[in-house]
């Protein structure tokens, strides 16, 4: 009996992450490559590349992929991507043929969800949420112990709920999306602009350097005490909480899970969101009893749940062969 490994990729905005994974959703061995934004040709050499590296000391059986975009619910194309020039992209299949092994897509908050249910803080629900804050808000919704994916395979868009009307302008054509006021991007300009009210107040402006600061320092900066990052969280904080509030009205989950590069922060996160959440529900909602967490697997959870997903596709299609 061989040991069952897949390989899961992660494809970041700026970074591929491919994992081989093994049934237990342990990682055996994990490399990155810089992801190249310039055309599809070129992600998909990196998509390649790092998994051949993989290929050279494990055997795999399947290949899953984690996208941050929109994939058809068939899992073979990626439709959209707000970040990566992908537009109708049978990336499944090309993959497939050049690799020569089974290849599967998921949105990648999708595949954190499925690696949160099957390994990390989801294993005790089968009604839960997980809420990813990198770069972007994205989310992905487990419901009587499935995936929901939506009717066009594009459920859990959280990222671009209003909750804010007079908030700034998204990219995406509306106000107050969460993205734009929860996100990592979304701590980093929040603080950057305290920062800059600040210096400007002191009369110290010819410090600005107009650098915004990576989402770990300021978490850094946060723990030794620091007035304005620790504001900047509890701003991001009450944005995601008016996120969460809605979610929670509509699926009743047992639990929220925090996911993503942010929620590396902890309590420096969870608390202010939660505490917005329990304001905006009012305490005789019964939701109210829903509990947020914070993943166990955050960076690497995508990667996980897409090799998992792609095993348990691959195993059903060979016990029900097209
Ligand atoms: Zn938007």
């Amino acid at each position: 009996v061989t040991a069952a490994y897949s390989i899961g990729l992660d494809i970041g905005a700026t970074k591929i992450l491919g994992c081989v994974v093994d049934s237990a959703g342990r990682i055996i061995r994990q490399e990155t490559v810089p992801t190249p934004l310039t055309d599809t040709a070129s992600i998909e050499d990196a998509l390649v590349e790092v998994t051949r590296s993989l290929l050279a000391h494990h055997v795999v059986e399947a290949v899953g992929v984690a996208v941050a975009g929109w994939v058809d619910k068939t899992r073979r194309s990626v439709l959209f991507s707000a970040h990566l020039p992908w537009r109708s992209e049978p990336l499944a299949d090309r993959l497939s043929a050049r690799l020569d092994l089974p290849v599967v897509l998921e949105n990648d908050a999708n595949a954190a969800t499925w690696a949160e249910f099957q390994f990390g803080a989801g294993k005790p629900f089968r009604d839960f949420v997980v809420v990813t804050v990198g770069s972007g808000i994205g989310a992905g919704i487990i419901a009587g112990g499935q995936l929901l994916r939506g009717a066009h395979g594009l459920a859990g868009e959280l990222g671009h709920a209003v909750v804010d009307p007079e908030g700034p302008e998204c990219p995406c054509g509306r106000r107050g999306c969460l993205d734009s006021l929860a996100s990592g991007r979304a701590l980093q300009r929040r603080f950057q602009m305290l920062r800059a009210a600040a210096l400007v107040a002191d009369g110290e402006s010819s410090l600005l350097d107009g650098n915004h600061m990576p989402g770990a320092a300021i978490a850094a900066a946060a723990r030794s005490g620091d007035p304005l990052a620790l504001q900047a969280f509890a701003d991001v904080g009450r944005a995601l909480g008016r996120g969460i509030a809605d979610l929670v009205m509509y699926l009743d989950p047992a639990a929220v899970i925090l996911g993503g590069g942010v929620a590396a922060a902890g309590e420096l996160l969870r608390v202010p969101t939660d505490a917005s959440l329990r304001q905006c529900l009012g305490t005789r909602n019964r939701s109210a009893r829903t509990h947020i967490l914070i993943s166990p697997l955050s960076a690497v959870a995508g990667a996980i749940g897409a090799a998992h997903l792609a095993s348990t596709h691959h195993q059903a299609s060979d016990l029900h062969p097209a």
